[in-house]
């Protein structure tokens, strides 16, 4: 089993690639917009379409939860897919994630399912302001979600969600998730990873910070254990429940000390990055051991790290790399506003090093292109 095929060819798969080289694992990529396998890395080495790719491979994987529902279907037959295309629909949608959630009575915020008017009136008086609303498929980075803040917006808030919802082309019928919004002290996530034979690992929860519903900063480094605990429950009871196979990273938002799930990712996650410098095995290449039926590598913290995105911007200053234990992860991806162009990890030997190292790197870099940097490094310890 050393044939890995993964559908999406983005920067995970990319990563994936560069953690299963030295397990001599031979990864390659389904690009979905060229319809192409290629290698992750170098994207213009071609090796034919998804049926060739399908036969060449030992297990298939996927990167990303929106995958077309006939591409999924055509990789089961192969009985080759881990997880299963359950467990990434459900991803993908979030009526079934909340479907889910319910039926392993999993906290998480109130919510109720809006396909028209009445629905979306009767939503305003089940839930209390503020309330955000989803699209049940096809969001990410905070894509495709609105806020209510006052009665007064609901028309205009209403009219735009019913054009979205005429305009929308989807397999599945598009809804709207409507969800109260949750007062949290913090966004907190939890990687974890779980074997064909029912082995679970999870790596140290990481604190999540957002600028404009992306990602900007995670950190992994105090751990409080009754929140490790929660968070380690929730993990096994959705992992058991889906038969699931490689990582998957579960979003919560902290409300004093009780955790309620935000969302799950059916796949390497992006609040896990960090453990490519921070943890004994990164999350990469412990999805490509779940998904390959190898041993499990320790997700233990082997020093305080942070990760910080590089969001549409194409250079940092060569200084970063003069922070002793700094990395830089391009992804080979061209310049666009908004769009996840790499990451920085930096780790100390202790917090109050990583403080230290994260307040160097506040200073070397753009404040306007990393509005959140200044202050977490500031604030943090
Ligand atoms: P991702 O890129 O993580 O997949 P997404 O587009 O699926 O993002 P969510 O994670 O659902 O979107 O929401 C993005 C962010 O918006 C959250 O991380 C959180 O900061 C905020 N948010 C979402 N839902 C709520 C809520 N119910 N209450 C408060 N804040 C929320
Ligand atoms: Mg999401
Ligand atoms: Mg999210």
């Amino acid at each position: 089993m050393n044939k890995v095929l993964i559908l999406g060819a983005g920067q995970l798969a990319r990563m994936m690639e560069l953690a299963g080289t030295p397990l001599n694992l031979d990864v390659k990529a389904f690009d979905v917009r060229t319809d192409k396998v290629v290698s992750p890395i170098y994207p213009d080495r071609i090796y034919g379409d998804l049926k060739d790719g399908i036969t060449n491979a030992d297990v298939i994987t996927a990167e990303f939860e929106h995958v077309a529902h006939d591409v999924l279907a055509e990789c089961e037959l192969s009985n080759k897919l881990f997880p299963t295309s359950n467990a990434i629909k459900i991803g993908g949608d979030r009526r079934l994630e909340k479907a889910l959630l319910k039926s392993c009575n999993v906290s998480n915020a109130n919510h109720y399912f809006i396909n028209n008017k009445g629905d979306f009136d009767k939503a305003l008086k089940c839930l209390s302001l503020p309330i955000i609303f989803k699209t049940a498929l096809d969001g990410y980075d905070g894509k495709g979600q609105w806020r209510l803040k006052s009665t007064d917006d609901a028309d205009v808030i209403w009219q735009d969600m019913a054009d979205f919802l005429t305009a929308s082309q989807t397999s599945v019928e598009q809804g709207i998730v409507a969800e109260q919004m949750v007062p949290f002290d913090r966004e907190v996530s939890l990687v974890g990873v779980r074997r064909i034979n029912g082995d679970t690992a999870v790596y140290p929860l990481t604190e999540n910070h957002h600028t404009n519903g992306i990602l900007s900063v995670s950190v992994a480094a105090t751990v409080n254990s009754q929140l490790q605990q929660q968070a380690g429950a929730v993990f096994k009871a959705l992992a058991d429940k889906l038969n699931y196979v490689g990582v998957l990273a579960i979003e919560f938002f902290q409300v004093g000390e009780q955790l309620l799930v935000n969302e799950i990712a059916p796949r390497v996650h992006n609040s896990g990055h960090w453990t490519q410098q921070g943890a004994d095995t990164c999350q990469f290449e412990n999805h490509l051991r779940a998904i390959c039926d190898l041993p499990l590598g320790s997700t233990a913290l082997i020093r305080p790290t942070a990760m910080i995105n590089i969001i549409g911007e194409d250079s940092v200053p060569n200084e970063v790399l003069a922070i002793p234990s700094a990395t830089i992860h391009w992804y080979n991806k061209g310049k666009r506003v908004g769009r996840k162009m790499g990451h920085i990890n930096v780790s100390g030997d202790t917090e109050l090093q990583l403080a230290e190292h994260l307040q160097t790197l506040a200073k070397i870099l753009d404040k306007k292109a990393y509005p959140d940097l200044i202050d977490f490094a500031k604030n943090y310890l």
